[in-house]
């Protein structure tokens, strides 16, 4: 094969794509990986300034059965240490141990808001039922990243009688499947607890994927150094592999007809199977199909239609600060992965109706008025808030703490203030209120302790990663998902209309994260195996 000929091209370093390189990488197969940065790892990031361990995407990992099986099967060892969670509303903190925690935050719950004390129990009970389903969907090591033709015992111990019970809890699951604002509307009356229990999720999150939380803070856990540290591993096992990478390459344009990738600088890459593990309406735009058959030509177009049509779910606001007070401090406090709200009262109209009705009229060119409405998000709204030394202690200097805190939020809020022309000022704006916000509250030395800040939009993210709207986890939940969202059918979320061409990652399945992420990233992998 000539230099930029290769048998499979991936498209997109993140997890996705990093996961189906490794896996593509070696048995004498030319693999190439083309990632648009100056390093891997997309959303699965962590850098480094002055001492201070960051990271730049998700706060820590959770296993899912997918990610830990994954690594065994590919022979890496990732050092990881534990990533306890804490849940606070205004003073009630409560650190996340274990299943008996559940009881625990129903407490809480009815201390803040005794009246709802019956619809309080009736969520407890739901969520634990959910938390058994998790327990079963997650209850095998996935057969993905099982060679079921050799680990018999695997095969017949563990997964076969496994399998009914997963189709019943599948399809319990899929029966939850409406918005979680709706569902908790028919449980719940008071709108300020429903706030609480669901501000912090996307918008119309899919109730059993929302209730499963307090499943997922249990099984966080965190590799050591930082979560980048991930991709990091997998981007040294291509390269143990043979395989290549070829950074700060952005690919501008697909000729499907003639197996061609072309990237900015006018380099041409040529495929034999491709993997699209980046932005899914990236692809449909940028890909010509001339040349192929015209069945083929009518199924892209109708699937680009679908694509281009729907929107990235919801960003994220995420402020970083190296401050001057030792890990120990914020130890007393919470855990280093920390969901807090300062006030009960909930965002309410805050977030939706408000925040739509300034985006769609003319408030939106009132600096007053936005910064009126921002006064009232930030300070109902709920924060993640992460501080890696709490789970790694060398990631800061000596008694220094870096804190990453973070707020779901719109994109086209923060366009519409860069069109505006005072972008800056608006970032310096919620940088400042959410620091009021949390000095005001549950860190009141934070204020005078911080020795510098920055902080990411969802616009750094749609320059960044090339994500549309900045998205985090792939779709909106607004309308309906135009790729596969069921776990049963999985396997063909890999899938595009063009023979030879797969997809991989969180545009490719929803709802998604890091587990899906990668599993999508290993199904395609396989396709592009069994298709030799
Ligand atoms: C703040 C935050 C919190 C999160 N929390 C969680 C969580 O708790 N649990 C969870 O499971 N998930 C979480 N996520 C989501 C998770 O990180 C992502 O869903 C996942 O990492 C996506 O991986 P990916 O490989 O599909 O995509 P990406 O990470 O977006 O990778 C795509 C890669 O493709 C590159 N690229 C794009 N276009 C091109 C092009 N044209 N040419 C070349 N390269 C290109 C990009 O630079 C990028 O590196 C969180 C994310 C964030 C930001």
């Amino acid at each position: 094969m000539t230099d930029n000929k290769y048998n499979t091209i991936i498209v997109g370093g993140g997890i996705a794509g990093l996961t189906a390189a490794a896996y593509l990488s070696g048995g004498g197969r030319k693999t190439l990986l083309i990632e648009k940065n100056s390093e891997c790892g997309g959303l699965v990031n962590s850098f480094s300034r002055d001492g201070f361990v960051f990271d730049a995407g998700v706060r820590a990992l959770e296993d899912a059965g997918i990610i830990r099986p994954m690594l065994t099967e590919l022979g890496i060892s990732l050092k990881i240490v534990k990533s306890p969670v804490t849940i606070g509303i205004g003073n009630n903190i409560l650190n996340i141990e274990n299943l008996g925690s559940l009881d625990r935050y129903g407490d809480l719950l009815k201390k803040i808001y005794p009246a709802s004390s019956g619809e309080i129990d009736e969520l407890i009970r739901v969520i634990r039922r959910v938390m058994k389903d998790m327990d079963v969907l997650y209850g095998v090591e996935n057969p993905v990243f099982k060679d079921l033709k050799h680990d018999r015992e695997f095969l017949f111990k563990k997964l076969l009688p496994w399998l009914p019970k997963f189709l019943f809890t599948v399809g319990r699951i899929n029966r939850m499947n409406q918005p979680v604002e709706g569902y908790l509307e028919k449980i719940i009356s008071d709108p300020s607890l429903r706030d609480i229990i669901s501000q912090h999720f996307f918008r119309n999150t899919p109730v059993f994927f929302a209730l499963s939380y307090f499943s997922l803070y249990l099984d966080y856990f965190y590799p050591a150094g930082g979560v980048g540290k991930l991709a990091e591993a997998l981007v040294s096992k291509i390269s143990e592999r043979g395989g290549e990478i070829r950074l700060e390459t952005l690919i501008t344009s697909v000729r499907a007809g003639e197996k061609t990738l072309v990237d900015k600088a006018g380099e041409e890459y040529i495929y034999d199977t491709l993997i699209w593990a980046a932005d899914l309406k990236a692809f449909y735009r940028l890909t010509d199909t001339e040349g192929l058959s015209p069945g083929i030509r009518t199924r892209f177009s109708l699937a680009r239609e679908k694509m281009l049509q729907r929107r990235g779910g919801d960003s994220v606001f995420t402020l970083f600060m190296q401050v001057d007070e030792p890990p120990e401090t914020f130890r007393k406090v919470a855990n280093g992965h920390f969901f807090y709200t300062p006030l009960k009262e909930g965002l309410g109209r805050t977030h939706r109706e408000e925040l739509d009705a300034l985006l769609s009229g003319p408030g939106i060119h009132d600096r007053q008025q936005v910064l009126g409405w921002l006064d009232r998000f930030t300070t109902l709204n709920t924060y993640e808030i992460s501080i890696p030394a709490l789970k790694d202690p060398s990631l800061v200097p000596a008694g220094k703490t870096g804190l990453i805190i973070s707020f779901l939020t719109e994109f086209d809020l923060f366009r519409a203030v860069q069109n505006d022309g005072w972008y800056e000022e608006f970032v310096r704006e919620v940088e400042n209120r959410v620091i009021k916000v949390i000095s005001g509250s549950v860190y009141p030395w934070l204020k005078e302790t911080i020795i510098t800040r920055f902080s990411f939009t969802p616009l750094s993210i749609e320059n960044r990663i090339a994500s549309s709207e900045g998205a985090i986890t792939g779709w909106s939940f607004r309308d309906p998902v135009p790729v596969v969202n069921r776990i049963q059918v999985a396997d063909r979320s890999v899938v595009t209309p063009i023979p030879g061409v797969y997809q991989a990652g969180q545009w490719a399945y929803s709802p998604a994260g890091v587990p899906m992420s990668i599993l999508t990233g290993k199904l395609a992998a396989d396709k592009v195996l069994k298709r030799k």
